[in-house]
């Protein structure tokens, strides 16, 4: 149990200096940051909505927490994911991600998956958040991916179509239907997020400072993927 926990913090420090030292040119192996976050240090409880997936489906769906949680503390983000079961419908409560089907193809951007969010601060972070996922995209290892690629929305990266295949979980995806063999975040990836946290820790202290801020959190986001929704 020993040994693993010392080559457990072995390669995690490696993996860390991996990412140091490893170049990450945003739009060439590393996506811009940018997007809503969940704040930093939080829980999120994950469910699948029970009727939209067949229960094999469910563990495809959720080996991308796993691989997040992994670098948790590498990117500063402290953000957690834990299952919380099938539910009848998405949950909208606070750190509440909802994993269901709904129609979303974009045939020209072969666009299979969708975040919608919500941010009830005035902060740019997330209170709750959904993946929806077309009912077009079956593939098992397709849906593993999409998953890893939409919570990295989630992280505050965009798309990056530009970046070199596998560089990064923000890659577009070939083909339809079709894996893009990126099932969790890369040294990039990890690099993109650690700035994107730093980068609202210096936005929250800002943001405290200011008076008065009319500001009530959500707005819309011009981006193929990511929605921050309207108050429901
Ligand atoms: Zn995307």
């Amino acid at each position: 149990m020993k040994v693993i926990s010392v080559l457990l913090i072995i390669l995690a420090t490696w993996l860390q200096l991996w990412a140091q030292t490893r170049r990450c040119e945003v739009g060439a192996q590393a996506p811009p940051v940018g997007f809503w976050t969940w704040p930093a240090g939080s829980q999120v409880k994950v469910y699948v909505v029970e009727s939209d997936f067949q229960p094999s489906e469910v563990s495809s769906l959720l080996t991308p927490l796993a691989s997040w949680n992994a670098v948790s503390e590498l990117t500063g983000s402290r953000v957690k994911f834990e299952y919380a079961g099938t539910a009848a419908s998405p949950k909208h409560c606070d750190n509440c991600l909802s994993i269901e089907r709904g129609v979303v193809f974009d045939k020209q951007k072969r666009h299979l998956t969708e975040l919608r969010a919500y941010g009830a601060r005035s902060d740019r972070t997330l209170s709750w958040a959904s993946i929806v996922i077309d009912p077009a995209l079956t593939n098992p290892k397709a849906l593993t991916d999409a998953v890893a690629h939409e919570l990295g929305h989630n992280f505050g990266l965009f798309d990056c179509y530009s970046c070199k295949a596998r560089s990064t979980v923000m890659n577009q995806f070939g083909r339809v239907n079709v894996a893009n063999e990126m099932p969790g975040p890369t040294a990039c990836d990890v690099a993109q997020v650690k700035a994107a946290y730093k980068q609202s820790a210096l936005q929250a202290t800002g943001t405290a400072l200011l008076k008065n801020n009319p500001e009530q959190g959500e707005e819309p986001v011009d981006d193929d993927t990511p929605i921050v929704v309207p108050k429901p």
